[in-house]
C-alpha cells in the first residue's frame, strides 16, 4: 500500500503556498491510490501557535484536502528517543560563535549556506559545563537523492558537505530531520511531496534513513510559491492566510482555480480538489511516471 502525506508545522496560519503545497501533495496521493496523512510537526514548541492546528484542519477540509490520519509529532518522543540510541552520537556544547570561528580557522569555505560544523567535539565536549546538545557521527559517505518531479540527482558528501548533525538540541528538542525520517519510516509512507526547499536536505535525510535501517521514499519537492504573485486573489499588500479567504465567503472552489492557474494549469473560474487529478496525471506523465490506473 502506497502512503503520502502533508506534514505542516502549527507556527501559523496557512498561506496560500502551504495551500499549493498541501493540495499537490493530496492530488498525488489520490492518483497514485496512497493513503494520506496529516502530520503536525510540532517539536519546537517556541514556535507552535496552539491555535493553529484546528486552522490548519478547518482550512484543509474546507479546501477538499482530506486525510485518512492523523499524527502528532510532539505525542511521539519515545520514538525519536529510541532512534536516537540506535545512531552513533557524541554530546556537543559548542556556540555559534565557537562553531564559526572553528570554521575561519580551518581551511575552505564552507559548502552551501549552512556553515559544516568541524566536529570539534568529536572527541571531548569542549564546555562540559554546559548544557549539551547530541550530534550524529555521520559516516564517511557520499550520498545521493533523486527527485522525480525535479528530474535531478542531488549527491552530498556527508563528513564535507552535511558535517555532524545536531539530532537532539541542547534543549532536549529532537531535529527535524531525525523526527521526519523516523515517522515516514514508522508510518509507512512510500511518497513525499513537499516544498523545494527541503531539497537540500534530502541527502542527509536518506542518510539517517540507511543509518536507522529505514527505506527511502519517492521524492517529489514542487517549487514554492513566492508571495503569490500573479494570483488575482491575492491582495496587493501581504498576504492573507487561507482562513481569511474562508472567512470572508470565497468559494473554495476560486481558491482551487487560483492555485492550480499559478502552476500553468488551464482550469475553470471554480473547480473542486478532485477536478484537478487530472492535471497531477499528466504532470506524472510528463515526467515518465505513470499512476496505476485507475
Ligand atoms: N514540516 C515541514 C514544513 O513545514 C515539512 C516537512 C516535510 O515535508 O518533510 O516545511
Ligand atoms: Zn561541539
Amino acid at each position: 500500500m502506497r502512503v503520502g502525506r502533508y506534514a505542516p508545522s502549527p507556527t501559523g496560519a496557512m498561506h496560500l503556498g502551504n495551500a499549493r503545497t498541501a493540495l499537490l501533495a493530496w492530488l498525488h496521493s489520490r492518483v497514485v491510490g496512497a493513503r494520506h496523512l496529516l502530520r503536525f510537526e510540532d517539536l519546537d514548541r517556541g514556535r507552535v501557535r496552539p491555535w493553529a492546528y484546528d486552522v490548519l484542519r478547518r482550512d484543509l477540509e474546507w479546501l477538499g484536502l482530506t486525510w485518512d490520519e492523523e499524527y502528532i509529532q510532539s505525542k511521539r518522543l519515545d520514538l525519536y528517543a529510541s532512534a536516537l540510541e540506535h545512531l552513533p552520537t557524541y554530546p556537543c556544547t559548542c556556540t555559534r560563535r565557537d562553531i564559526q570561528a572553528a570554521i575561519q580557522d580551518s581551511a575552505g569555505a564552507p559548502h552551501g549556506t549552512e556553515p559544516v560544523y568541524s566536529g570539534t567535539c568529536r572527541t571531548r565536549p569542549s564546555h562540559p559545563d554546559r548544557p549539551a546538545a547530541l550530534r550524529w557521527r555521520v559516516p564517511d559517505l557520499t550520498v545521493c537523492a533523486q527527485d522525480l518531479y525535479r528530474q535531478e540527482t542531488l549527491c552530498q558528501h556527508l563528513p564535507g558537505e552535511v558535517g555532524d548533525l545536531v539530532l537532539r538540541r541542547n534543549d532536549g528538542v529532537y531535529a527535524y530531520h531525525l523526527a521526519v525520517v523516523v515517522d515516514d519510516a514508522a508510518m509507512g509512507v512510500t511518497d513525499i511531496v513537499r516544498g523545494a526547499d527541503l531539497w537540500p536536505a534530502t541527502p542527509r535525510q536518506i542518510a539517517l534513513q540507511r543509518a536507522l535501517g529505514a527505506p527511502t521514499p519517492a521524492y517529489l519537492h514542487v517549487p514554492l510559491m513566492n508571495d503569490h504573485a500573479g494570483l488575482r486573489l491575492a491582495k496587493r499588500d501581504g498576504a492573507p492566510p487561507v482562513r481569511a479567504y474562508r472567512e470572508e465567503g470565497t468559494p473554495p472552489g476560486r481558491l482551487l482555480a487560483e492555485l492550480a492557474r499559478s502552476l500553468g494549469w488551464t482550469v475553470p473560474d471554480e473547480v473542486t480538489a478532485a477536478d484537478l487529478q487530472g492535471h497531477w496525471r499528466a504532470e506524472l506523465a510528463d515526467r515518465g511516471l505513470s499512476p496505476p490506473s485507475s
